[in-house]
């Protein structure tokens, strides 16, 4: 119950948190302020992982972190809110500075952080949807999301991948086509055997599949199966959103999603309307009807999406 209210605290956040405006005068900002959910009770809590690899749970996305003699990295960095309480947790492991900041995606539970990061002296690396997307008005679930400050976008973008060799560790920074966005970005680090999946592995939540930013079922299967590839039964699992799993806990997130996907195929081959797929309640063992993704909604993306593949992204 406590995850769920979290989630739909998430929900309600994502947005709000990038909607200031990119050059608003400093006057309005205690009104843009003032809709923002409050994070006064959010702490940050930190879990070794591995030698030098650590994540942190607050509020929005996991956030991995990188640290050693080279410095510290971190994957995605919340809320700005947040902000201060991240570093002074990230500083309990490792007092440097943040040398690199990887956003999994663009959404703002994940890139919030970015502009305050960047200020301390911090790059920000992601995919190049993600610079596309962050730059220009988005939709979320229904809601407009503003385009960021010029201070929160990615200054160094890639197409495919990057690999960062950093802290005694090889970090694979891997691009993962149409999955929960077009910019999604999976970051293994081969030495220590941990892998970040961004929110394209939600553990024990059912998934959120954002179309609306170039998302697909297809996309979304294919990038839990680039994960499983990389993993062993070793590996530990960050995801986006969730407790740490491991490779038998994104097995059953990938047997789902193809199980979901089949049905909804099988059942617009039969000339069933979404409302008739939706009355078969194919996704209600998966999930709980009142989370963040309702079975109902999740099924109702997974239909949009094989109706409607993905177009390009944005220009
Ligand atoms: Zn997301």
């Amino acid at each position: 119950m406590k995850r769920i209210a979290a989630m739909l605290l998430l929900a309600a956040a994502a947005p709000a948190a990038a909607q200031q405006p990119p050059a608003a005068p400093a006057a309005q900002l205690p009104a843009a302020a003032a809709r923002q959910p409050n994070f006064d009770n959010v702490q940050i809590r930190v879990e070794r992982l591995a030698p030098g690899v650590a994540v942190l749970f607050g509020r929005g996305g996991n956030i991995g972190l990188s640290y050693g003699t080279d410095g510290n990295v971190i994957i995605d960095d919340q809320y700005a809110p947040l902000t201060d309480r991240i570093l002074a947790a990230i500083h309990t492991l490792d007092p440097a500075p943040i040398r690199f900041v990887i956003n999994t995606h663009w959404h703002g539970d994940h890139t919030g952080g970015n502009e305050n990061v960047a200020r301390t002296g911090a790059v920000i690396v992601a995919q190049d949807n993600v610079r596309r997307r962050m730059s220009m008005e988005q939709v979320v679930r229904g809601d407009h999301v503003a385009p960021s400050p010029a201070g929160a976008l990615p200054v160094v973008t890639f197409n495919e991948g990057v690999t960062f060799h950093l802290n005694g560790d090889e970090i694979r920074v891997v691009h993962v086509a149409h999955a929960h966005t077009d910019g999604d970005a999976l970051v293994y680090w081969t030495h220590a055997n941990v892998l970040h999946m961004g929110d394209t592995f939600f553990n024990g939540l059912l998934p959120f599949i954002d179309l609306d930013s170039g998302g697909s079922i297809d996309g979304a299967i294919a990038a839990v199966e680039s994960g499983l590839a990389l993993a062993n039964d070793a590996t530990v699992i960050i995801p986006g959103h969730g407790p740490i799993g491991h490779r038998a806990d994104l097995v059953r997130y990938r047997d789902m999603l193809v199980d979901l996907r089949s049905r909804v195929r099988q059942g617009i081959a039969a000339h069933r309307t979404l409302d008739q797929i939706k009355a078969l309640r194919l996704a209600d063992r998966y999930g709980p009807p009142d989370g963040f993704i309702s079975p109902d909604s999740l099924v109702e993306t997974i239909y949009r999406s094989l109706r409607a593949p993905p177009g390009p992204a944005p220009r």
